[in-house]
């Protein structure tokens, strides 16, 4: 398949989308991203990478960071892990917190914002502490994407802490059901410094790979979770992966893939490829408007869809 001229060609086709959406802008520190910028890139299982648009510019990877937050957690709890976090779509936006008070603190998902926060403070249990749970999540992603430049923006990260007024009253709910161990400041400041590493889209489609090969990465033959594992990560990346439009990105795409309110979606064609599209405008649901219809553009040319 000649995958350059697929994405030139929805590349072109995207084109009169922009200006519907909206940038984030309830984190401050994003709200000043140019909202005219696109980018796709795919990442074959022998490093073959086809990208268009600004593919090596760097942006707020954000919730995107809850699919490695989760591999981390789920491999080290396994089972386990779902005695504080369920694995079923929410149906509500990302930062809701009438769900979490009626289902007594217990997250739906790991990708909604209260269920990351939960997997934060089990990888800090687990790291022992705040340092050692923010640098080994970030080993992790540096290892994925075969990239050792990868870092966080201070500057997004205190943004997000100075207007993350709900983000602290979810963990604080979480808290007073007994089901946050740390201090709710220090597992909201790590949360906050991992959605805010800065990565591109050739980078978080290479990522993808080993979400697209049963746990192992096809380049470096480094095994990082069991078959099931990432089974059951991507199952959640195809029910949870964007909020209360989880349904219609399924509808629309038919892959597994996870948004940030950066602008990032990352997809996981099973057996075969990567891929991650940045365009910052949102819609409604916090989801990338461009990158959706790019992806929904790319398995209805390519077939490459799991349905
Ligand atoms: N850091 C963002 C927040 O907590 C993540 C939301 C997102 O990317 O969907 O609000």
């Amino acid at each position: 398949m000649d995958y350059q001229s697929i994405i030139d060609e929805i590349s072109n086709e995207i084109t009169p989308l922009f200006g519907t959406g909206k940038v984030a802008n309830y984190i401050p520190a994003l709200a000043g991203v140019n909202p005219k910028q696109f980018a796709m890139t795919l990442t074959l299982f022998d490093g073959t990478q086809y990208s268009v648009g600004q593919a090596d510019t760097l942006f707020s990877v954000q919730s995107i960071s809850k699919v490695f937050t989760f591999t981390l957690a789920l491999k080290f709890y396994s089972k386990d892990l779902y005695s504080r976090i369920g694995h079923e779509p929410s149906g509500n936006p990302f930062n809701s917190l009438v769900q979490l008070e009626y289902e007594n603190g217990k997250p739906r998902n790991p990708f909604i914002n209260a269920g990351a926060i939960n997997i934060t403070d089990a990888l800090m249990n687990h790291y022992g502490s705040c340092e050692a749970a923010y640098n080994e999540v970030l080993e992790f992603i540096k290892s994925i994407s075969d990239d050792y430049s990868i870092d966080s923006n201070d500057v997004v990260a205190a943004s997000e802490m100075q207007y993350g007024h709900r983000n602290l009253a979810l963990a604080n709910l979480m808290k007073s059901f007994n089901n946050l161990d740390n201090e709710v400041e220090d597992v909201v400041g790590i949360y906050f410094k991992h959605c805010a590493l800065e990565m591109n889209t050739k980078m978080l489609s290479r990522a993808m790979l080993y979400l697209a090969n049963h746990g192992v990465d096809p380049i470096t033959d480094k095994c990082y979770i069991t078959p099931s594992q990432a089974k059951r990560i991507n199952a959640v990346m195809l029910t949870c992966g964007h909020y209360d439009a989880s349904g219609d990105f399924a509808f629309h795409v038919g892959l597994p893939g996870k948004s940030g309110v950066g602008g990032g979606i990352v997809a996981v064609v099973p057996k075969t490829m990567g891929i991650c599209v940045w365009s910052p405008e949102l819609n409604a649901q916090g989801n990338s408007l461009i990158g959706t219809k790019a992806l929904e553009l790319f398995t209805d040319k390519t077939g490459l869809s799991i349905f």
